[in-house]
């Protein structure tokens, strides 16, 4: 590695391994392959991510009903926050005032912000699209604000995540042909100016393919997002409501299209089955709320993807735990009696116990993906966890 006169990487950081990055403090390098699947390493100011890598979501500067120190004990990497949400409660003021989201939800490892983008387009409120960014009204106050490229870099500079988006327009595959191609367009334009905005040299800022699953419209996207370059790309705009097979073969197209030194993140997936799958066409990071989501509803996600619900009468006497082979605490020392009991009383502690489960399960899984892709034998590693799957849970 060639480090200029002068650099230094700063007190108590990790070593920066790998291919530098523009951002400074962060490296990443692909260490294995198995077919398109690859085991990395992401260097940040605030540690290292080892990927392929589940990152639980942290709406708001919480992941729901979890501390930030059992996170660290069920193996979490790097955790989410949300722009959009941050930026109306409790506002970007209060949160700076904390040094940032590190010291304002009390978790010292890496973050990533998104850039509020899919919730402006997805959060049913009136908006107006216009070339600049977007008019909407807060879902909170309902109040009306104008999100531009350079609000959307502002407000996660504020923030202060380590890893940050560029703003894209989220445009779903099912959108019409026009409508899709002028989001590419809007998107590719956008990227340039959060490009251009983007002035902290100590975060990561991610560019976004869009174009659904129009194998055109990615190729246009692809070789547009990476002409402005980025350190690292985002594949956005899927798992909103195409075909799995679509949405596959263009998660393929896109290992193709993507440099293949350059750190992938696929947005929104969480399902034990489709991580696997976008593990096998070259994806590195992922998140999704399903986990935690899930668990207040009272389901328990299972290794192979299947799910048990507790509310359901037949474990009011089951003396077993959820999952027999499974490390966390709420295994190891609860019955899904136990569980249910708490679910169908409505007490907290079920939510809690369940969103421990539910995390481990989905990083447990992404960290044996990482161990069978340097062992070689990531193929038998798919067809073990499909195994279980169609097992039933
Ligand atoms: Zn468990």
């Amino acid at each position: 590695m060639v480090v200029d006169a002068g650099e230094s990487t700063g007190a108590g950081r990790p070593p920066v391994t790998g291919t530098p990055m523009a951002a400074e403090g962060f490296a990443f390098s692909v260490e294995a392959r198995d077919g398109a699947a690859r085991a990395g390493r992401l260097t940040t100011p605030h540690g290292v991510v080892e990927t392929p890598c589940f990152m639980p979501v942290g709406t708001k500067a919480t992941v729901k009903a979890v501390q930030p120190r059992e996170l660290r004990g069920l193996g979490a990497q790097i955790v989410l926050g949300n722009t959009y949400h941050l930026f109306f409660r409790p506002g970007t003021e209060i949160i700076s005032a904390h040094g940032g989201l590190h010291g304002f939800m009390g978790w010292d490892g890496p973050i990533l912000t998104d850039s509020g983008g899919f919730q402006v387009f997805s959060l049913e409120t009136t908006r107006l699209l216009r070339d600049d960014g977007v008019e909407f009204s807060s879902v909170y106050d309902g109040s009306r604000h104008v999100f531009t490229p350079e609000v959307a870099m502002r407000v996660q500079e504020d923030l202060g995540g380590d890893v940050v988006m560029a703003f894209d327009q989220c445009a779903p595959g099912t959108l019409p042909g026009p409508e899709l191609e002028a989001a590419v367009e809007r998107t590719t334009r956008w990227a340039a100016a959060c490009k251009e905005a983007h002035s902290r040299r100590d975060q990561l800022l991610v560019g976004i393919v869009q174009g659904g699953v129009d194998e055109t419209l990615r190729r246009r996207s692809a070789a547009e997002i990476t002409g402005v370059g980025f350190d690292a790309y985002a594949i956005g705009g899927l798992s909103v409501g195409e075909r799995g097979e679509e949405m596959l073969a263009t998660v393929a197209l896109m290992d193709e299209l993507l440099p293949s030194d350059r750190l992938r993140y696929f947005m929104g997936i969480g399902d034990p089955i489709g991580i696997v799958d976008v593990i096998a066409r070259g994806v590195d990071v992922f998140d999704c709320v399903l986990p935690t989501r899930m668990a207040r509803t009272g389901t328990a996600l299972l290794r192979g993807g299947g799910r048990l619900n507790l509310r359901n009468a037949r474990f009011a006497a089951d003396l077993t735990p959820l999952e027999a082979d499974c490390d966390c605490y709420t295994c190891r020392t609860f019955t899904r009696a136990y569980l249910r009991h708490l679910v169908t009383q409505k007490e907290i502690l079920g939510a809690q116990l369940l969103s421990l489960h539910n995390l481990r399960v989905l990083l447990r899984l992404t960290r044996d993906a990482r161990s069978a892709i340097r062992a070689g034998r990531f193929a038998e590693f798919v067809g073990h966890v499909a195994g279980r799957g169609s097992a039933g849970g």
